[in-house]
């Protein structure tokens, strides 16, 4: 059986990261998404809400299951027996870090295949920081999340006002 391992920070999962989870799920006979949960970033959600968003979002792909983990992804790889990492490609400004890693990754462990695979164009745009600053600024992320992400942006942002610009 070939178990894959998508990690990633979530923070939060949208519709580009279950794109990615949902065409790997077709791929590989078992997928594991793992969350990340110290990563050097300036995290908007704690680590079991964003596990918590994640579960939600593959809840209808029966071969895929969520997991947290901390330490090394290759660490993760060999306790979950798994052969393949996942990752997702959106364009050429994230090859040059997939390449690093994914040579690292198995330079740490030979074994491991290391599966790329392009973002559908619809969403190759689209990324979690982006969508934290369009909720953030009252902007419709409805197309971009899944629902129960949405949910939790809007109650973050509820009652937030911006400076209002001066007018002639
Ligand atoms: P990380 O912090 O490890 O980069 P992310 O949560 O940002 O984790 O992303 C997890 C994986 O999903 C990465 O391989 C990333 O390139 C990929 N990914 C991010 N956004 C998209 C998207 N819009 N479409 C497809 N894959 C994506």
């Amino acid at each position: 059986m070939t178990v894959a391992v998508l990690p990633g920070s979530f923070d939060p999962i949208t519709c580009g990261h279950v794109d990615t989870a949902r065409r790997a799920a077709r791929l590989f006979e078992r997928l594991v998404v793992a969350v990340y949960a110290h990563p050097k970033k300036n995290l908007m959600f704690g680590l079991d809400e964003r596990v918590e968003m994640v579960r939600e979002a593959v809840v209808d792909l029966p071969n895929v299951s969520v997991t947290p983990y901390d330490g090394l992804t290759v660490d993760l790889i060999r306790t979950m027996g798994a052969d393949v990492l996942v990752r997702g490609l959106r364009a050429v400004s994230d090859f040059e870090f997939e390449y690093q890693q994914a040579t690292l990754n198995r330079k740490l462990l030979p074994s491991l295949e290391v599966c790329c695979m392009f973002a559908s164009v619809e969403y190759s745009f689209l990324s979690s920081s982006i969508v934290k600053e369009i909720a953030e600024n009252g902007g419709d992320v409805s197309s971009l999340v899944p629902p129960g992400v949405r949910g939790r942006l809007d109650e973050r942002f509820a009652n937030r006002r911006g400076v209002q610009p001066s007018t002639f």
